[in-house]
C-alpha cells in the first residue's frame, strides 16, 4: 500500500519562504499561496530565539473539506492524497470554511499586465492542459502531477526529485522530507521513528498526513 506523507523538520527551518515561492511557481499561481511560512509568535522551543512554520494541505487521512463538498469534486485517492476534480468544482467555498488548517483558495486567475486579456488561460495546478480555472477551489496537491509523472517513469518519490513534489526539493536547508509511510524504507518512515513529532490540531481527529518533528 501507499500513503504519501510529508515530515517537516523545524529545527531546521529559517523561514526564508524558498519553498512557498517554489510551490506558487510549480504550479503557476502566482496571485495564490498554497504553502506559508509564519513566524510563530507563542513560546519558543528550548535553544531558539525564533521559530517558523510551513504550512500547506496536511492531506488529512479524515478530511472535513471532503465531506461537505456538494459536488464530489474533492476526494481523497486511496494514496492518501486529497484533492480536487476542477471539473466538478462549482467553487462555492464550503470546503475553504470546513478546512481547520486554512489550506483552500478560490483560483484568482493569472492576468498580468503585460499578458493579453486571455491570460487566464494557462497550465495552471502543474498540469499539461491550457485552461482558465479561475473561480475553482484549489490547495497543495502534494504535487501530484511531478509525483504520478516520476511514478510512471519508474521514480521514486521522496528519494528522486524528479517525482518529488518542489518544495520538498527546493529547501536547501533540509528542513522537508517525502515518502511513503506504508514503506518501512522509506526517509518519513525513517525520521518519524528517530524523532519526536506532532500533527497540528489532532484534537480535531483530521488526521494529517503532514508530521512535524520539534
Ligand atoms: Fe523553511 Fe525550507 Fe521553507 Fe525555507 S524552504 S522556509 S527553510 S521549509
Ligand atoms: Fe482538506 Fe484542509 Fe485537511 Fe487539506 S488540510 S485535507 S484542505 S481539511
Amino acid at each position: 500500500m501507499t500513503h504519501w506523507a510529508m515530515v517537516i523538520d523545524l529545527r531546521q527551518c529559517i523561514g526564508c519562504g524558498t519553498c512557498a515561492v517554489a510551490c506558487s511557481q510549480a504550479n503557476n499561481i502566482k496571485k495564490n499561496y498554497w504553502r506559508k511560512v509564519i513566524e510563530f509568535a507563542g513560546p519558543q522551543p528550548p535553544q531558539r530565539e525564533r521559530f517558523f512554520l510551513t504550512i500547506s494541505c496536511m492531506h488529512c487521512q479524515n478530511p472535513p473539506c471532503r465531506d461537505v463538498c456538494p459536488t464530489t469534486a474533492t476526494y481523497q485517492r486511496s494514496d492518501g492524497i486529497v484533492t480536487i476534480d476542477f471539473e466538478k468544482c462549482i467553487g462555492c467555498s464550503y470546503c475553504i470554511m470546513a478546512c481547520p488548517y486554512h489550506a483552500r483558495e478560490i483560483f484568482k486567475g493569472e492576468v498580468d499586465f503585460e499578458e493579453s486579456s486571455d491570460a487566464t488561460t494557462q497550465k495552471h495546478f502543474g498540469q499539461d492542459e491550457l485552461k482558465d480555472y479561475t473561480g475553482v477551489c484549489t490547495k497543495c496537491t502534494f504535487c501530484l502531477p511531478r509525483v504520478e509523472k516520476g511514478i510512471s517513469k519508474g521514480l521514486i518519490p521522496g528519494k528522486d526529485k524528479e517525482a518529488t513534489p518542489m518544495c520538498v526539493v527546493s529547501c536547501s536547508c533540509g528542513a522537508l522530507h517525502f515518502g511513503n509511510l506504508d514503506d518501512p524504507e522509506s526517509i518519513v518512515v525513517k525520521l518519524l521513528k528517530e524523532n519526536q513529532h506532532m500533527r497540528l490540531s489532532e484534537e480535531l481527529e483530521t488526521e494529517p498526513s503532514v508530521y512535524y518533528i520539534i
